[in-house]
């Protein structure tokens, strides 16, 4: 495949909505903004990729004290605005307005900061509201632990939901004008956020349940509620999330993909990689230079060049300017 073969690829938006790069670089002292080679990524490749607009996952281990995990990740939202000012190639998104910036073609990559999991708020809601003012616009409920919000999938057998504070933080986000991410959650906190949340909320990296049954992934019902609700499933490429033996290849990514076309509809699905926080990339899809070559594949099995361009990030950011504020 030639970059000429896939022209219109370089003509659209895309968009990832989880990558964890960033507390790689910053734990082991590397530069984000130099091509690394112990990583998936970094800008130079996110950009060599098409990447237009990518979701920075700020995360912090869930086994530390409360002060520690806010300091964590507050270290990794500076780190990323140092990068901005250092960097020209690179720029925040707070903004509806900042999203119809977005332009394919320019060479630059645009940055929502997202904290995966509320375990950093304690249960202060005014550290929600600080995130925000740094210009945090996305929150994963929960990781796969139990934090003061809600209960991740580690505790499904608990089948507790969201708390009060929970309810809290999904109302104060909403009023605010912040993404809520589902993924990593209880099936019990799932559905308390459906019912909760007055808008769409998203999966940012979560796959389909039917294909793999690891308890991460997304029942068909869960799919189907996202999609109704407006929202988006986003694709991750995490081998143990793909295929019950955990080694996976891109022709399992395919099938997901073409799963949840099938399930949610194609207004429904995005790409939520989760590079840099998988331990192994499935087999074609090493680093994030490959993923034209991912969306090649799919153009090559007879999907039309809209829904891949749906895909690809026009999914995502349809969601993203609806909630975000103007
Ligand atoms: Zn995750």
């Amino acid at each position: 495949m030639t970059k000429e073969e896939l022209t219109w690829y370089w003509e659209t938006l895309l968009v990832d909505a989880h990558n964890d790069v960033i507390s790689k670089v910053k734990d082991n002292g590397l530069d984000f903004l130099q091509r690394q080679t112990g990583t998936h990524s970094d800008l130079p490749r996110l950009l060599e990729a098409g990447v237009n607009l990518q979701v920075l996952a700020l995360f912090a281990p869930p086994d530390q004290n409360k002060s520690t995990t806010l300091q964590r990740i507050l270290s990794y939202a500076e780190y990323i605005l140092e990068c901005t000012d250092r960097d020209p190639r690179l720029h925040l998104v707070c903004s509806k307005a900042d999203l119809e910036t977005l332009n394919p073609s320019a060479g630059k990559l645009a940055v929502i900061l997202g904290v995966e999991g509320g375990d950093c708020l304690g249960e202060e809601l005014w550290i929600l509201r600080l995130l925000h003012r740094l210009g945090v616009r996305l929150l994963t409920i929960t990781w796969s632990n139990r934090n003061a919000l809600a209960d991740g999938i580690w505790e499904q057998d608990a089948k507790g939901g969201l708390t009060r504070f929970g309810r809290e933080v999904i109302e104060e986000m909403e009023s605010l004008g912040m993404i809520i991410d589902v993924s990593h959650m209880s099936p019990a906190g799932f559905w308390d956020v459906a019912r909760v949340a007055a808008g769409p909320f998203i999966a940012s990296h979560s796959n389909a349940a039917a294909i793999c049954s690891h308890p991460r992934n997304l029942t068909d019902e869960q799919i189907r509620c996202i999609a109704d609700r407006g929202g988006v499933v986003g694709v991750n490429f995490c081998g143990p999330h793909l295929t019950e033996s955990g080694s996976a290849s891109i022709d399992d990514v395919i099938a997901h993909i073409e799963y949840l076309w099938n399930t949610a509809g194609e207004d429904h699905v995005g790409l939520g990689t989760d590079y840099d926080g998988i331990d192994a990339a499935p087999k074609g899809l090493e680093d994030v230079t490959a993923l034209p070559y991912l969306i090649h594949r799919l153009k090559e099995r007879g999907h039309a060049e809209r829904r891949l361009e749906k895909l690809m990030g026009a999914n995502f950011l349809r969601v993203f300017a609806e909630i975000l504020p103007g």
